[in-house]
């Protein structure tokens, strides 16, 4: 039984679809990335078409240049090449394919949008997002709408934020089939631009998957709830026709925990020092993420196959 179904994939995108690796660098890169990578390069190769390497580095307070260098390194070291937005560019300097250089990107994009939508600034600081919420507030829970009628002017210290009207948001994804989502329940008035200034991960990551003419997006579940406010927001951006959304597993531990980037057994650095090979980690992040049966080594020229390629 193959993973997904390759030629129902491939009949919804053009001949040579672009999608995207779109790590932050927050940290060193795990297996967790990798698993990511084993899909967005195995079923890119599988259609025929090219991977874009994106730094979304809009966190400013989080990334730091040398987890990027590590990350371009570790990537290097797997032997994942990407075709646009080449490792070499983005050493040599300042470039499209990293978002903290966009900064005039993402500014003209949120004047076309408030020229179109209900774009609003918010002066609501955590404490007024938890005072309005009772105690079960946490990174989902939706905005009030306190700031929506009160006119406020943009200014240093507000963020701005897109008006969510009511509405169904429906996708057919490529893995878990057709999805309907509703932005306003979910998240209410979507957040572009903090308050201290930095581009909200949800605006940067629609704007440049428009700007690039990104095709296919393939991520991790973790990002499923996600995707209808961002249909949303590419619509709202002028995007006429939607990338087509694939949704994986994240690996698990055999025990059944999730990973994260703070336990040392899953860093790319911490395997390569102890001597396991590039094969050896592409082959464990493919088994952990369920696309091969065994924990077996994988060279990347073979990430195809285990999507019904090659
Ligand atoms: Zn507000």
């Amino acid at each position: 039984m193959p993973v997904i179904d390759l030629a129902t994939l491939a009949a919804r995108l053009p001949a040579r679809p672009l999608t995207r690796f779109a790590p932050s660098p927050t940290g060193y890169l795990h297996l967790g990335h990798v698993a990511n990578a084993v899909w967005v390069w195995g079923i890119t190769r599988a259609l025929g078409g090219r991977v874009l390497l994106r730094l979304e580095d809009h966190d400013r307070g989080r990334c730091r240049p040398d987890y990027e260098s590590a990350l371009l390194d570790d990537l290097e070291w797997l032997g994942l090449i990407p075709d646009v937005g080449t490792v070499a560019e983005l050493r040599r300097g300042p470039s499209s394919f990293r978002q903290s250089d966009a900064g005039e990107i993402y500014e003209a994009a949120l004047a076309g949008l408030a020229s179109r939508a209900g774009v609003f600034a918010c002066d609501c600081s955590r404490k007024d997002l938890i005072r309005a919420s009772g105690d079960v507030f946490n990174e989902e829970t939706p905005y009030t709408g306190r700031c929506r009628s009160r006119g406020l002017a943009p200014a240093l210290g507000r963020g701005m934020r897109l008006r969510v009207d009511p509405g169904l948001e429906r996708f057919d994804d490529a893995r878990l089939g057709p999805r309907e989502q509703t932005p306003a329940v979910q998240c209410g008035d979507l957040l572009l631009r903090d308050r201290f200034g930095q581009w909200a991960y949800q605006f940067a990551v629609v704007v440049d998957d428009l700007r690039h003419g990104v095709d296919l997006v393939v991520r991790g579940e973790d990002l499923l709830e996600s995707t209808g406010r961002q249909l949303l927001l590419g619509r709202l951006l002028g995007r006429a026709s939607p990338p087509v959304f694939l949704h994986h597993p994240l690996i698990r531990k055999p025990g059944g925990e999730k990973l994260s980037k703070s336990s040392g057994d899953t860093g790319v650095r911490e395997l390569r020092a102890a001597g396991v090979t590039a094969a050896e980690v592409l082959g464990r992040a493919a088994f952990l993420t369920g696309v091969q049966p065994s924990d077996v080594p994988l060279a990347p020229d073979e990430l195809a196959k285990l999507f019904g390629v090659g």
